[in-house]
């Protein structure tokens, strides 16, 4: 039998043996599925919300828990892994009203009455990270059910435990069997199944883009639908009429967390030349003081990165005896630790375009507005970006002008469960979260019925 050993990546310590699905168990599972949505989108929806307030419930009760394998398997600070669960909760929550105003329009026609039915698409499969496992599975599988659907999880191959213990906690909480199963496996086996399967209606996709592109060709074999988060190279640019102290003080936040293996890590620091040197001198301390450390510790702010290998990919960028302008500290020994690196460059340096995925950030100086949005523009990623400045014009039209899903002005904050998130370009293709987040887990349907006129009187 396949299986996937779980590591914790700050102590490499192995967490868990968990076996890996073949296409055999993804086409049993997906057979499940559609038995089980049949049964689901023929509940009312007051049913329905119901049971996913009850999941909601059932995951509140074990946050703690839900957090503490978080820490283990991807080695997020205790205080990030409470809130990653706690936002695979809120997300439960809030598709649970949204099974309750699913609304169509009512569309005025001549002869009949016309309205609109928004469908569940049938069985959803949600490909997941493990940059985030809770709450990327969680934006998929919360508005997939909250509208009707089935859905096949598909955790990252070194995280699928917080996957395991949401399905199992489902079920305790009433959900019909079969109607969300967590399919672990090997990407290219158990999640090309789920792409590939034609009883799969949609696939949600979060992950590299190289992969994305991938899964959406195959989509296209069957015109399936398909949602897309991808990677991103995030700008994040200070105005010299910014608040320099502000910015410079939240800027080790919006690349370090997480590791820097976040797809809305700012990267590429852009900062007008005027304020350069101020920007620099401020952001040294604030970066070199980022605790890292244990990630079971409360105070930490920084783990390891995820895997050996992945070490090995952010070192392939920048090597820790790279010269580099700030370097933070980094535990010594076990666990894939790499230390908080700020380098100086060029907007055509490969660290500056490529997407690295750790605690690496280029700082890049910029002369006037016209080239801060240049620069921020000169990627064929587009998720995020944050403008730092005093002016409220200056605000709005580099926030519209930026080529990005989700812009915040001073902040870094992009995601909301309530607000719409995704990427322009390569960053990818639709959106989730938000309002329409349960929509594009639907298909419209338009039903025109005719009204005779009244028969004429004798
Ligand atoms: P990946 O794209 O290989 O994996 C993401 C998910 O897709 C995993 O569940 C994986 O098992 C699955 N997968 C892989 N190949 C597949 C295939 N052929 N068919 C179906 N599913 C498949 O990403 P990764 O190896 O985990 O990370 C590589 C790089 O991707 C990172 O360094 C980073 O640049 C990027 N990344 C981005 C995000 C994001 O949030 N946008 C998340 C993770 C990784």
């Amino acid at each position: 039998m396949h299986e996937h050993h779980v590591i914790n990546p700050a102590t490499e310590e192995l967490v868990a043996t968990v076996p890996a699905a073949t296409p055999q168990d993804v086409d049993a599972a997906v057979r499940r599925a559609a038995g089980a949505q049949r049964g689901w989108a023929a509940l009312a929806p007051g049913d329905r919300a119901r049971h996913l307030r009850r999941f909601a419930d059932a995951v509140d009760t074990h946050l703690e828990e839900l957090a503490q394998l978080e820490v283990r398997e991807a080695g997020h600070p205790v205080g990030n892994a409470r809130w990653e669960a706690g936002n695979a909760r809120d997300l439960l929550e809030y598709a649970a009203g949204g099974a309750e105003r699913l609304t169509g329009a009512q569309i005025p026609v001549a002869g009949g009455l016309n309205v609109t039915f928004h469908e569940p698409l049938g069985v959803v499969a949600v490909i997941a990270p493990w940059n985030f496992p809770m709450p990327i599975a969680a934006w998929g599988l919360a508005p997939a059910l909250a509208a009707g659907n089935a859905v096949l999880l598909k955790p990252a191959e070194t995280t699928p435990l917080t996957a395991l213990r949401l399905a199992e906690l489902a079920l305790e909480a009433g959900l019909p069997e079969g109607l969300f199963q967590v399919l672990p496996g090997a990407g290219p086996v158990a999640g090309d199944a789920l792409v590939e399967h034609p009883g799969v209606a949609k696939v949600v996709f979060t992950g590299s883009t190289a992969v994305g592109k991938q899964i959406m060709a195959k989509c296209a074999a069957g015109v399936k639908r398909v949602t897309l988060e991808l990677g991103g190279k995030s700008p994040n640019i200070v105005f010299a009429d910014a608040d320099v102290e502000r910015a410079a003080a939240a800027a080790p936040g919006s690349f370090l967390d997480n590791t820097g293996q976040d797809c809305c890590a700012r990267s590429r620091i852009l900062v007008q030349r005027s304020v350069y040197d101020r920007f620099m001198e401020l952001l040294e301390p604030a970066v070199t003081s980022f605790t890292v450390g244990d990630p079971a510790d409360p105070a930490t702010q920084m783990g390891p990165l995820i895997s050996a290998a992945h070490r090995e990919r952010v070192r392939s960028y920048v090597p820790e005896t790279a010269p580099a302008a700030i370097r933070g500290e980094a535990p010594a020994g076990k666990g894939f630790w790499y230390p908080a690196t700020v380098l100086e460059g060029r907007p055509e340096d490969r660290t500056a375009v490529e997407e690295i995925f750790g605690p690496v950030a280029v700082v890049i100086p910029f002369e006037d507005e016209a080239e801060a949005v240049r620069i921020a523009n000169a990627t064929d990623y587009g998720l995020s970006g944050s403008v730092w400045t005093r002016d409220v014009s200056r605000a709005v039209r580099v926030s519209r002008a930026v080529t990005a899903g989700n812009l915040s002005v001073n902040s870094h904050s992009s995601v909301r469960y309530w607000t719409p998130f995704g990427g322009f370009g390569q960053s990818g293709l639709g959106r989730e979260l938000g309002p329409g987040a349960l929509a594009a887990f639907t298909e419209t349907k338009n039903v025109f019925i005719a009204v005779d006129s009244p028969a004429e009187s004798p």
